[in-house]
């Protein structure tokens, strides 16, 4: 008799700690309780109108079948289009693959490129799936900080100084998610000069790039040929278009590994859903004023969040430059009965009634994490709440 029933993977990889505070928001509120949410990385709006339209057509007209399991070429050729427009990369359809969101297409790469033992260089904090997934590959998840003495910044020599023989891939997401941060022109060419030169491959996490504030977004791989052919580009619908439900998000890089990527994507999921595909196209191919629409309405938030974190006692708060997330600093409301912002969320949910997630998932005990993709009059009911706790919590020190 086996010992677990749970495989040693299984037993390793962790809950997802964005997720769980998001179940967690949702059933107290379907209790009845008046939770305010700052957990989930969701944008509250609806879906655009002419996407879901176009799914709607292509639904009622029986695109209800399998399609290759790499997805649609007009999708394929939707997506080569807004690589060249918005950070002038061409690719071909062959290096192109849609799956079931970003974080699968994330997964599948990882299943595709890492032996057991690999090293996988993640600026840290991180966003939380990162070294689970690297797990589940069999890698090992190495870590480079990204100080919040230096603006959550990564920088080249961070990375390579966790370099070691065994090194294949570094993660960047820029802008980051938990921190908003932006790495800069000048880094990313330091970072593209050093991967090329110890022969890595980069993940590049591009999900929150037209979620920008005043810093235009840049990919490492459009600094020159060598680079690119060395970056695997990911991006996705869930942000930009607010299709988080919708299940879709692809990659671009070398063909090699997205046939690789195809292989085990036929052998477990098949294709992303046929008619999601289809709105996916109308996303990339349509009107623009959407996700401008969007983007400005968080940035009005950011900037509403900001002044109140700032504002109060035992929090500090960086401006985030991108993303849909504040990652304040906490040290000064933590105290013997409250250690650590695990504690601290733990108490802000059941005392206070506002949903934040701990910033130890993300590898940054001392912070939290809010995410200000809700309502301005959520957001000043949240900070009303939170200012009480804080104050609070500062005189109990
Ligand atoms: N990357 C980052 C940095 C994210 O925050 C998320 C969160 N959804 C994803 C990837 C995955 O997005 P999805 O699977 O919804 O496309
Ligand atoms: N990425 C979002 C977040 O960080 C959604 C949840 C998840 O996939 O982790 O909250």
């Amino acid at each position: 008799m086996k010992t677990s029933l749970l495989s040693e993977r299984a037993q390793n990889a962790l809950p997802s700690p964005t997720l769980g505070i998001t179940a967690r928001i949702k059933a107290l509120q379907a209790q009845g309780v008046n939770v305010i949410g700052f957990g989930a990385g969701e944008p509250d709006f609806d879906t655009p109108e002419h996407v879901k339209a176009a799914a709607i057509r292509s639904l009622q007209s029986g695109f209800t079948k399998y399609t290759p399991s790499s997805g649609i070429e007009a999708l394929k050729d939707a997506i080569i289009a807004k690589l060249e427009r918005d950070q002038g990369l061409r690719y071909r359809r062959s290096q192109i693959i849609v799956s079931c969101g970003a974080k699968h297409s994330i997964y599948n790469l990882l299943q595709a490129v890492l032996n057991p033992g690999d090293e996988v260089i993640i600026p840290r904090p991180y966003w939380v799936s990162y070294p689970e997934q690297v797990k589940l590959a069999g890698g090992v998840p190495i870590f480079a900080d990204a100080p919040e003495e230096n603006g959550f910044q990564v920088t080249a020599a961070a990375i390579e100084a966790a370099i070691t023989p065994r090194t294949r891939l570094v993660i960047l997401n820029s802008p980051s998610n938990p921190t908003g941060a932006m790495i800069s022109a000048e880094e990313l060419a330091r970072i593209a000069t050093l991967v090329a030169r110890r022969n890595l491959l980069v993940l590049s996490d591009e999900i929150y790039e037209h979620l920008t504030y005043g810093v235009a977004h840049v990919s490492i791989a459009s600094f020159g040929e060598e680079i690119k052919q060395r970056t695997l580009v990911v991006n996705g619908f869930s942000k930009a278009y607010s299709m988080t439900g919708w299940r879709l998000g692809y990659l671009a890089g070398d063909e090699k590994i997205v046939a690789a990527m195809g292989r085990i994507q036929d052998q477990s999921t098949s294709n992303p859903v046929s008619f999601a595909q289809v709105g996916a196209v109308e996303a990339l191919n349509g009107d623009q004023t959407c996700v401008e629409e969007m983007r400005a309405a968080f940035q009005e938030r950011r900037d509403v969040i900001m002044a109140r974190l700032n504002a109060m006692p035992g929090i500090s708060c960086l401006r985030p430059d991108g993303a849909f997330y504040v990652f304040p600093n906490v040290s000064g409301l933590l105290s013997s009965r409250i250690p650590d912002g695990d504690v601290l969320a733990e108490c802000l949910l059941t005392e206070a009634y506002i949903g934040v997630v701990p910033g130890s998932g993300f590898g940054a005990p001392r912070h939290i994490r809010l995410s200000y993709a809700t309502s301005i009059k959520a957001i000043q009911e949240g900070m009303d709440r939170l200012q009480k706790a804080a104050e609070r919590l500062v005189n109990e020190r």
